[in-house]
């Protein structure tokens, strides 16, 4: 009998989570399983603003993906995913294109910059690790440059983030840091340098524990974070960013640094491909596959599944996409060995630590609040956890963080 085959796009979170567990639910007779990937590396999204502000080297964030795969048991494909013909069981790639019997797509997010005027051409954001290095590269430049001008421009020392959300924030903590570096680097005077968040909601981190929002705006701004609250980016311009606090009070903000932290969206390969979606977010069944196709499954920053405590969808993160690759290979090892009842997600919600640079961080778990050291021993124990779930104890020892006391 032929062998079905398993192909799982994107090597993230969801991606990895899957196709690790699937090596060890089936055997070599039981089903192929191809992993196809833009890069022949993994990297952490979560760890992605460090590498943005330069507080960690773009390569502490990645590793190969055959460190973490059986390549006897997985065929490992570097292309870009340009379109799934979902009736057709293909997919086009770069490369080519590939067939299969069970889908499993984990393409993860990008930026949603909401039509806002711009933002494309003038702003950077935090989503992939070329990106991030880009955006390093040019803060670095913009202090580099400061004092070899005549006329001396301030706005080259302006950084403005836009949103308050958990990336906006984890970034200004990275970039906290790292400014005090570059301006001793550079001989840049401190005083000179503006880090102003620009926040549409009238509060910082909307939704979360107003008391950790409040340990983390008064630590922020000690540190020299300006806050613009219930002030929405309007347009992104050359050297600059129009603010607006509803129609009437528009500003101008000068900044050669602006970094658009404000949304993400489920990846655009989603509607290329005429799958109905929200923002590139696919609503599964609670199996994870997609209603009405039997054999398509969409885990992590492109799927979306609602809440029902509060009715609205869960926002998209790793804790979730990891628990959603578990059961997404349990649910395909049952369809190959002909179960027919599959199992339901069921979102295990273990906390959020949000880290505000190396040593600072606040967070909520085991049905308590955490700041300061505590808060961030934490979160460095959940990034360490990601990479034990995905790469074992190896890949701890690697890449882990254990600067912790
Ligand atoms: P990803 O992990 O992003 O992986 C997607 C993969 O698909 C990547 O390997 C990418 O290269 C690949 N890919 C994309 N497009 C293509 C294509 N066309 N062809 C081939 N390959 C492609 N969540 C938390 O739970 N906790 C946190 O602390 C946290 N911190 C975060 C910090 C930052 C700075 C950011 C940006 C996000 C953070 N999140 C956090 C959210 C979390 O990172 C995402 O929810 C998570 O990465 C989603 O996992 P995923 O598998 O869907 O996608
Ligand atoms: P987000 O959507 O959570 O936050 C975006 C913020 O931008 C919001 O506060 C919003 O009010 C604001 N905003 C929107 N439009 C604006 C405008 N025009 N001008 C100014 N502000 C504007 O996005 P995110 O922070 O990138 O997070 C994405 C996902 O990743 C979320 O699900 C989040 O929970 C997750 N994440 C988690 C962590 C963590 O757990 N430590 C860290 C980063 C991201």
């Amino acid at each position: 009998m032929r062998k079905p085959k398993i192909v799982i796009l994107g090597a993230g979170y969801g991606g990895l989570m899957t196709v690790t567990r699937l090596q060890k639910q089936l055997g070599v007779n039981e089903a192929d399983l191809v992993l196809v990937n833009k890069n022949d590396y993994h990297y952490e999204t979560t760890w992605l603003h460090e590498a943005s502000a330069g507080t960690l080297h773009h390569d502490r964030v990645r590793y190969d993906i055959r460190e973490v795969i059986d390549t006897q048991k997985v065929e490992f494909v570097q292309a870009t995913v340009e379109e799934i013909k979902a009736e057709e069981n293909r997919v086009i790639l770069s490369t080519g294109e590939i067939a299969y019997d069970y889908l499993v797509i984990s393409l993860g997010a990008e930026s949603e910059t909401f039509g806002i005027k711009g933002l494309k051409e003038y702003a950077f954001s935090i989503s992939n690790v070329n990106a991030a290095r880009q955006l390093r590269e040019h803060i670095e430049y913009q202090f580099a440059t400061y004092n070899t001008e005549e006329e001396k421009k301030d706005e080259r020392l302006s950084i403005v983030v836009g949103g308050a959300g958990f990336t906006g924030i984890e970034f200004l903590g990275e970039l906290a840091n790292r400014i005090p570096e570059l301006c001793k680097e550079y001989d840049v005077d401190f005083h000179k340098v503006k880090l102003i968040c620009v926040e549409a909601a009238p509060m910082v981190l909307p939704g979360f524990d107003p008391e950790l929002v409040d340990y983390a705006v008064s630590y922020l701004e000690k540190k020299g974070v300006e806050f613009r609250i219930g002030t929405a980016i309007k347009e992104a311009i050359p050297g600059g960013i129009i603010v607006g606090k509803g129609e009437e009070e528009v500003e101008e903000i000068k900044a050669e640094t602006v970094v658009w932290a404000a949304g993400v969206r489920g990846n655009s390969v989603i509607e290329k491909s005429g799958i109905e979606a929200m923002r590139g977010r696919v609503k599964v069944q609670l199996d994870l596959r997609v209603p009405g196709k039997e054999n398509l499954f969409i885990i992590g920053d492109c799927s979306l599944i609602i809440n029902e405590e509060i009715n609205r969808p869960y926002p998209p993160t790793a804790q979730i996409a990891m628990q959603q690759g578990e059961l997404c290979a349990r649910n395909i090892a049952g369809l190959v060995r002909g179960k027919s009842e599959l199992e339901t997600f069921e979102f295990d919600n273990k906390g959020t630590v949000c880290s505000l640079g190396e040593d600072e961080a606040i967070g909520t778990a085991f049905g308590k609040k955490f700041y300061g050291a505590k808060a961030s021993f934490l979160k460095k124990m959940v990034d360490n956890r990601a990479l034990y779930m995905i790469g074992g104890p190896s890949m701890v020892f690697k890449k882990g963080k254990f600067n912790i006391f």
